[in-house]
């Protein structure tokens, strides 16, 4: 619809207010506000743009919203009345467009929809648009940065001084940085594009630091004794995250608890052979693919052959390791007996290597067999 031919005005307006009292006439039939791109009904009344949008369905018809004396007349209301009578039932499709009120209501003084926030100016309603689109000091723009609704006569100040991602100029190294990286990764000796000038000391132990910049800080964390790290069982479950200096105490008090997440690692790992050799197809182990070429066979058996040695250790490993589970056991009630806690722990570390390496034997068995699988289907 051409807004001009229906002397429409932009929606963006509808919240003026007109500066004197509203004429009856101009005054919605349902609502009583002005008569803003007015309609009117079949059978006389006049309704605003909201109420026919907002109470009116698009095509079925439902009571008038209207409080004249038409818009009641239930009795009058059917199409199948006979001459004279008028619907009161209506829908949008049926209520057009009143241009004669609508020039009425354009010529309506108003005051600017911004008036609550401060502007004081008041127009002819058809001419506010352009004054709240082109000169309204009131208006809220949205800033490109960061989204915000701001006050036209505050951007200027917003994008140059306030806008938390307005650019700024490090008085360091020069580069432009956004304003609010400046201190969240700018000037942080933990983000990896901190500024290369800036120095400062090590958050982690910081009075005990000098300060010292980016590269320094990386050098430094590998010493700083108050930079927290992973407990060295987090392998086996532990999550403590502890800081370097406190490790030692970590490792004494959570004896137990290490001992209890080793033990049942190797519970799992005392399970895991009887399945794994299972797994291990003794008739792909032993026959050979008669159909293969020869340079596949060849391939096959050698895969074979590397599975068939892998599998020998990792059998031995497995005594071994259900061995140490054993003696762990009764090394711990040594240990709570004599206090060896140096002792244990040499123990400890002994243990969780063996662990790794059942490990690592168990994931090579895998991809053997898995190797083995994909020749003979091959062959
Ligand atoms: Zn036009
Ligand atoms: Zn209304
Ligand atoms: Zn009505
Ligand atoms: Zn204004
Ligand atoms: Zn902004
Ligand atoms: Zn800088
Ligand atoms: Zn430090
Ligand atoms: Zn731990």
């Amino acid at each position: 619809q051409d807004t001009c031919v229906m002397s429409e005005l932009p929606e963006r307006v509808s919240g003026a207010r007109p500066v004197s009292d509203l004429p009856a006439h101009l005054q919605c039939s349902s609502c009583s506000k002005p008569l803003f791109n007015a309609r009117q009904t079949p059978h006389g009344c006049r309704l605003c743009h909201a109420c026919v949008t907002g109470l009116l369905h698009e095509v079925e018809k439902r009571p008038c919203p209207g409080h004249t004396e038409a818009c009641t007349l239930r009795d009058r209301h059917s199409e199948e009345d006979v001459g004279g009578g008028v619907e009161t039932e209506v829908s949008r499709a049926t209520c057009y467009p009143d241009i004669a009120t609508r020039r009425e209501v354009a010529k309506l003084r108003v005051r600017c929809p911004n008036c609550d926030a401060g502007c004081s100016v008041q127009l002819e309603w058809a001419r506010m648009d352009q004054h709240v689109q082109q000169s309204c000091d009131w208006h809220s723009l949205r800033c490109e940065q960061c989204k915000e609704l701001i006050l036209k006569k505050d951007m200027q100040r917003h994008t140059s001084s306030e806008c938390r991602h307005r650019k700024e100029t490090c008085d360091l190294c020069s580069q432009l940085v956004t304003h609010s990286e400046m201190e969240t990764s700018h000037r942080n000796l933990q983000s990896d594009v901190c500024c290369p000038r800036f120095s400062a000391r090590c958050p982690h132990c910081s009075e005990r630091s000098t300060p010292m910049d980016r590269r320094g800080y990386v050098a430094h964390l590998s010493e700083c004794p108050e930079r927290t790290v992973e407990c060295k069982y987090s392998h086996l479950g532990c999550g403590e995250m502890v800081s370097r200096s406190d490790l030692e105490r970590h490792y004494r008090d959570s004896m137990d608890s290490h001992l209890e997440l080793m033990d049942s690692k190797l519970k799992q790992a005392a399970v895991v052979p009887s399945n794994s050799a299972a797994a291990v197809p003794q008739s792909s182990v032993g026959a050979a693919a008669p159909t293969a070429t020869t340079a596949d066979g060849r391939e096959v058996a050698d895969v074979k052959r590397r599975v068939g040695s892998v599998f020998e250790q990792f059998k031995k490993l497995q005594v071994n390791v259900a061995n140490w589970a054993h003696s762990t056991m009764e090394l711990e009630q040594l240990a709570d007996r004599f206090g060896g806690v140096s002792q244990l722990r040499t123990l400890l570390s002994g243990l969780d290597e063996r662990t790794r390496n059942v490990e690592q034997l168990q994931q090579q068995v895998q991809q053997l067999q898995q190797q083995v699988q994909q020749l003979q289907q091959r062959a």
